[in-house]
């Protein structure tokens, strides 16, 4: 079931779609941007769609990002119910708080090699940043990469692949090395604010693409928020004109 879903992922990528382009969202588009009645392209995508989803969802039906339970076929839940549960909302910048199943979520996909879960839950921060209106028009999305090293140990950058989905919702560019590790100080696990905040001066290098850019910086999680200090320190002397973090869920 797993590389069922994971076959059902890369399908719909390679169409140049994000998964989750559940049917009522892609029907829905904003009144001001399009008009009433759909270009004849887009019914016609849409309608292509639908179909691969009607039948991808009878060979590898929508999983829990969690626990991989079934979901109802087209369902815009992406937990299932026991799951949703243990949800919290997250504040100031993500939309969730780090535990239960968004946790179990995260760490599917940061270290069980769970890369179809990018597409759902870039989604999700996506929705809500634009619901939150924190999206600048014509903004760059960077991820706040791992180092080079663990990025070859993991064989893919998460945080690059959660970009890549909030660009694609978004309709926003992702600039993939936007922002470079240079330093690898091991883990932050454990370390006060003031350590890691140390550990991480001059951390991160940000390319000079970003100057006068309007930049969305993408990352998992946020503990302390030294990481993501850090990383906006450094798009900021390579003068990014503004940056707005968005992470899918936050500790403490
Ligand atoms: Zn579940």
């Amino acid at each position: 079931m797993q590389s069922a879903r994971k076959i059902r992922g890369s399908v719909i990528d390679r169409m140049g779609m994000s998964p989750l382009h559940d049917s009522a969202v892609f029907l829905a588009p904003t009144p001001a941007r399009f008009p009433l009645r759909p270009r004849p392209s887009l019914r016609r995508e849409r309608i292509l769609v639908q179909a691969l989803d009607a039948m991808l969802d009878t060979f590898a039906p929508r999983g829990c990002l969690a626990c991989d339970a079934d979901l109802a076929p087209r369902a815009q839940r992406r937990f299932c119910g026991a799951c949703t549960i243990s949800l919290e909302p997250g504040e100031p910048w993500a939309p969730y708080r780090y535990g239960g199943a968004m946790q179990e979520a995260v760490v599917r996909l940061k270290y069980r090699d769970r890369t179809d879960l990018a597409g759902p839950l870039g989604h999700l921060m996506a929705s809500w940043a634009r619901d939150r209106r924190v999206v600048d028009e014509g903004a760059v999305v960077v991820p706040v990469a791992s180092s080079a090293e663990r990025i070859r140990e993991r064989g893919y950058c998460h945080a690059t692949l959660l970009a890549q989905a909030v660009a694609a919702e978004l309709g926003l560019r992702v600039m993939p090395f936007g922002l470079v590790r240079v330093h690898q100080h091991g883990t932050q696990k454990g370390r006060t604010r003031e350590e890691r905040l140390g550990a991480l001066a001059g951390a991160y290098r940000a390319s000079a693409q970003v100057h006068q850019r309007r930049v969305l910086l993408v990352d998992d999680v946020v503990t302390t928020g030294a990481t993501l200090h850090a990383a906006t320190s450094a798009l900021r002397e390579a003068g990014a004109a503004r940056v707005q973090p968005i992470v899918l869920a936050w500790t403490a």
